[in-house]
């Protein structure tokens, strides 16, 4: 079990951030806000399969005043993506935002930026001071290390924001690469109490972000730091959510209803069609949320084992396979048999 940091808990609309409260997953849209229906359409999706914060850009002052008409319609916390308009973040929290994502940097008018403060602060929204690599490049001494600078950067905001009276404070610390958003988050995590906003920056395709943030979001989890996250991917939002997911699950900070299928990698020892069987197996199994482990694997080597620490599996051998049940072997079936007698036993199975 990971112990995670302790940090202060921040309500963003209904989401609770940060303290014991469960990681959440979020996103932001690709469409463009102004479009309201597209925008709504492209949330609702999103909150089907789990999202549970969504972000969007404002990029313009209409993009802004139609950020009601987008909240009034959905159900997950809106939070307003703000870079340089103070004016934008004003009208924001005026159409009823849940949360506001700025980076302070960018708002070099210190009257302006208190100004918006003092009205998020008023209306109890919550911020989050996003600080990217890029952004911090060159702002300080030549020498300084980049994670050093950006962990300074972020602490001087929160000085200037806890001045005004404010510490409904997410922060985020994302580099493109991740020895740098390792670097930062760890050093950010000892300074302050903040909850973080986990994510790699500008991460890539899907093939290479996927990685990137499993080691990067995943590593910074697995230390108990991080209390939401976004994976950010060159691809659809869809499969952002479904990676911090991935990731949540793969270090037990979630546990997805339904079936949950293992398969050996098959190697020189596998004497049945493995990679079909799975193949048709998975496509085959019941949507009806079972929480069931299955077992398939390809050999007597390690395929027992597994087999026996599932609810159901099977364990090939040369042209047949043998059926475990809740550990108890049950019988040897035929490979031309095996996928659906392991589908019939699966649909006779009570759900945990
Ligand atoms: S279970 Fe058997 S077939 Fe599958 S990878 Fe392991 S040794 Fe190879």
């Amino acid at each position: 079990m990971i112990q995670r940091r302790k940090t202060r808990v921040v309500k963003a609309g209904g989401v609770l951030i940060g303290g014991d409260n469960p990681i959440s997953v979020q996103t932001m849209t690709k469409t463009h806000t102004e479009d309201i229906d597209a925008t709504v359409q492209q949330i609702k999706e999103l909150e089907a399969i789990g999202c549970h914060i969504i972000r969007v850009a404002v990029p313009t002052i209409v993009s802004a005043k139609c950020l009601g008409a987008i909240k009034r319609q959905i159900k997950i916390p809106l939070v307003a993506d703000i870079h340089f308009g103070h004016h934008l973040a004003l009208e924001a929290i005026a159409q009823g935002v849940d949360k506001i994502r700025i980076n302070p940097g960018n708002m070099k008018d210190r009257q302006k930026l208190e100004e918006f403060v003092k009205a998020a602060k008023d209306k109890g929204i919550p911020v989050r001071i996003g600080v990217n690599s890029g952004s911090v490049r060159g702002e300080g001494d030549e020498h300084e290390k980049l994670t050093t600078l950006m962990v300074k950067t972020v602490l001087q905001y929160c000085e200037h924001f806890e001045s005004l009276g404010f510490k409904d404070i997410v922060l985020s610390l994302k580099a493109s690469d991740v020895p740098s958003t390792l670097d930062a988050y760890r050093l950010i995590a000892t300074q302050c109490d903040y909850p973080l906003h986990l994510g790699v920056t500008a991460a890539g395709p899907p093939s290479l972000a996927t990685i990137k943030s499993a080691i990067g979001i995943g590593g910074l989890l697995s230390e108990g730091i991080g209390d939401t996250l976004r994976v950010s991917y060159t691809g659809a939002s869809e499969l952002e959510i479904k990676a911090g997911y991935d990731i949540l699950e793969a270090l037990g900070f979630h546990k997805r209803a339904g079936v949950e299928l293992i398969s050996c990698p098959t190697c020189g020892r596998c004497e049945i069609d493995l990679v079909n069987i799975v193949e048709q197996v998975r496509q085959r199994l019941p949507g009806d949320k079972k929480n069931l482990q299955i077992a398939i694997m390809g050999c007597v080597v390690n395929g027992p084992g597994e087999a026996r620490e599932v609810d159901i599996g099977i364990a090939g051998g040369k042209g047949f396979g043998f059926l475990f049940k809740k550990g108890e072997k049950v019988r040897k079936i035929p490979e031309d048999r095996m996928v659906d007698e392991l589908l019939e036993e699966i649909a006779q199975m009570s759900p945990k």
